[in-house]
């Protein structure tokens, strides 16, 4: 039989970067999937990229009405996606958190300072991800507040990766790894015929180091952190994971989450919750919800405790011995 040829797909993509490795024996399959790629992420983008005036989301976030709204139905899936983590998490993770996202300067519109506390308290009532009503049946979005203004980043690439998975197998391809900003989803296994080798990076390092490398065949992994995106404003360190119960960004120990689950739309808004959430409160999530966890959390040495849920611990010795 031909041999099987393996190729790497990348470039530039929600204002980050994306990386698919696949292996097949049919060139003609692989040239398929190496156009649809691009194709299926610029539609995402163009969909929900707050920094895109004239996209799905933006255009939702401009009506400023009550009155249903009309999306595509992946619309529809995300947002029903990201209000089953909302009520998993109680409100942890929560896209209506855009306007504090905003405020302190982690969305499209550059700012030099943090909004004040009036400006914060202004803008709390706008937040809270039971104003928003998804009618499946008719595919439309209503706010319970013409204000209310959605933000996508928290899971967006999570759910671009399931959608390029989700063609990838359509097409037949059995071996592949795909990476949008620190978002995997995986199938089968690498070139040499192991579990994708996926690291989790060491944070507050310049370079980029792997603290742990996971073993994935079959699953998805997300990693959220507050060591890459984030602002320094009077030698004070601002994350862009936001606390929607207070609008300001998270103050604890927590410098990453990293969650293991079958799909990376709930990976990608998981390790969000997580980061909000702080380390003792994710991980009591994490155990009675039964979910793979894998935490960084700074002590007092400077350095990182090492925190495991039972799954994560399970999960790592299973996937570590089985490729299907
Ligand atoms: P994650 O940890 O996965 O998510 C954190 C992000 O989620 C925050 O940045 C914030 O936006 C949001 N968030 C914060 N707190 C919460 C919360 N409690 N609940 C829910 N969400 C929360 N960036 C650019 O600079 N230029 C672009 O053109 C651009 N286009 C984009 C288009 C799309 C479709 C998307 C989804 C994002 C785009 N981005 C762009 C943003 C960028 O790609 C990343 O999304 C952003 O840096 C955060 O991704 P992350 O994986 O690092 O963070």
């Amino acid at each position: 039989p031909a041999k099987a040829s393996s190729v790497i797909v990348e470039g530039p993509t929600m204002g980050t970067h994306f990386t698919v490795k696949l292996r097949h024996d049919d060139v003609k399959l692989i040239d398929t999937a190496n156009k649809r790629i691009p194709e299926i992420l610029n539609s995402i983008d163009a969909m929900m990229s707050t920094y895109k005036p004239d996209s799905e989301l933006s255009r939702f976030n401009q009506h400023q009405s009550t009155a249903p709204f009309k999306v595509s139905p992946e619309m529809i899936e995300i947002f029903q996606a990201a209000r089953e983590v909302s009520d998993a998490t109680n409100g942890a993770f929560d896209i209506t958190v855009g306007p504090m996202v905003n405020a302190w300067g982690f969305g499209p519109e550059k700012k030099t300072a943090p909004p004040t506390d009036a400006e914060i308290a202004a803008l709390l009532p706008r937040v809270g991800y039971k104003m928003i009503a998804v009618d499946t049946a008719a595919s439309t979005l209503r706010k319970e507040r013409p204000d209310v203004y959605c933000d996508l980043s928290g899971i967006a690439q999570g759910f671009a990766a399931d959608k390029v998975a989700a063609m990838l197998d359509g097409l037949g391809i059995a071996n592949y790894m795909i990476d949008i900003s620190g978002e995997f989803r995986t199938r089968g296994t690498n070139d040499s015929g192991q579990p994708w080798q996926i690291a989790i990076e060491r944070p507050d390092t310049p370079e980029r180091t792997a603290q742990l490398v996971v073993p994935l065949s079959n699953v998805s992994l997300a990693t959220s952190g507050d060591y890459r995106n984030y602002r320094e404003i009077d030698g004070k360190r601002f994350s862009h994971e936001i606390d929607p119960a207070t609008g300001r960004p998270i103050q604890h120990k927590l410098a990453s989450a990293s969650i293991v689950t079958e799909t990376c739309t709930l990976a990608d808004a998981y390790a969000t919750a997580l980061m909000v959430l702080g380390p003792e409160k994710g991980l009591a999530l994490a155990e009675q919800n039964h979910l793979a966890v894998y935490l960084l959390v700074r002590n007092a040495q400077g350095d990182f405790d090492e925190v495991q849920s039972t799954k994560f611990t399970e999960r790592m010795t299973w996937q570590a011995t089985s490729t299907h």
